[in-house]
């Protein structure tokens, strides 16, 4: 009886184990094969930059974009950037694809520009990774005289929880990047653990509100108050600051009367692609002519 108990027990035991390293060979599998795809999708540019408005809250112009990579593969279908990014970055993939987005932004910067539409600010979302690894600052400066897009038109986003590795690395990147002229901004803010001596001591500009304290704004004192304090601190500090996410004229509203820079969100525009965004811009052009 004793013996049977125990022999099931191990044979169990030795099921599950099985059982459990199936699973991750075929996890293990199946993150090689997106990784494959993700590499030839990098090599043969199949992933393309999505544009979303940033406007300023006071008048509602649009005051620049952010670029947002999407990727359609063929088989899969559309890929979500929280899937492939984290992907990109555990295989060193960023860095590649990283280099095409802040080129793809400078390209099209330029052709805006010298098309004649308004002068607007293109925002381009910089991995940790890109960060650590010391070179980003000559490769900006590089893009940036090859294409001839303006550094101030140029706009690096960082999340907040990417400056929280090898501080004195990341300010030493920032410093450089700050003074070939281009805007910093800090992505995802009030995630993170930042203290407050270590954000002043960031050459930031931009503080960008993470979209969880705006979603529900309206309905939760408690986030009312945090995406108030934040604005505040923000200015306090001296940085411009930026709500994402606003989703309705309710948030809207309540951004302006606490004072709020800008704002981006589904209430405005999704992120569309190059060509939409440039006909939103164009309009706005159309207006500004007409008003004059
Ligand atoms: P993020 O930089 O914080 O970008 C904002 C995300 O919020 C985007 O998701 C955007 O589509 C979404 N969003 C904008 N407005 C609204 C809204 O009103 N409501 C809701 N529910 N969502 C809104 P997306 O495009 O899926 O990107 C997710 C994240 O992937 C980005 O977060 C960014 O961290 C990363 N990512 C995207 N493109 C790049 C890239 O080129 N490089 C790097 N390193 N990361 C990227
Ligand atoms: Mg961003
Ligand atoms: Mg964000
Ligand atoms: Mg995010």
């Amino acid at each position: 009886g004793a013996d049977a108990a125990l022999y099931k027990a191990k044979a169990e035991g030795r099921n599950t184990y099985y059982y459990y390293s199936d699973q991750l060979t075929a996890q293990a599998r199946q993150r090689l094969v997106l990784e494959g795809r993700l590499r030839n999708a990098v090599k043969t540019g199949q992933l393309h930059c999505y544009y979303q408005p940033q406007l300023e809250v006071a008048t509602g112009r649009i005051i620049g974009a952010e670029l947002l990579l999407r990727w359609r593969d063929p088989e899969l279908g559309f890929v979500s950037p929280e899937i492939f990014i984290p992907l990109a970055e555990s295989s060193g993939l960023i860095h590649a694809l990283g280099i095409q987005v802040l080129q793809q932004a400078c390209v099209q910067g330029k052709a805006w520009l010298d098309e004649g539409l308004p002068a607007i600010s293109l925002a381009v979302n910089v991995s940790a990774h890109q960060f650590s690894r010391g070179e980003l600052g000559q490769q900006v400066r590089t893009l940036l005289a090859e294409t001839g897009f303006p550094a101030k038109f140029l706009e690096l986003e960082v999340t907040e929880s990417a400056l929280m590795q090898d501080e004195d690395k990341v300010i030493e990147t920032m410093q450089q990047l700050r003074a070939t002229g281009v805007r910093l901004a800090i992505d995802d803010f009030g995630t993170g653990y930042s203290s407050l001596a270590y954000l002043q001591r960031l050459p930031l500009d931009i503080l960008k509100v993470d979209r969880r304290f705006i979603c529900n704004m309206t309905t939760n004192p408690d986030n009312q108050q945090i995406t108030k304090a934040i604005i505040e601190l923000g200015h306090t500090l001296r940085f411009e600051v930026l709500a994402e996410g606003v989703e309705t004229a309710e948030q809207l509203a309540m951004l302006q009367q606490m004072s709020c820079n800008y704002y981006q969100g589904y209430y405005f525009s999704k992120p569309v692609p190059a060509e939409t965004f440039r006909q939103l811009l164009a309009q706005q052009q159309g207006v500004g002519v007409r008003a004059h």
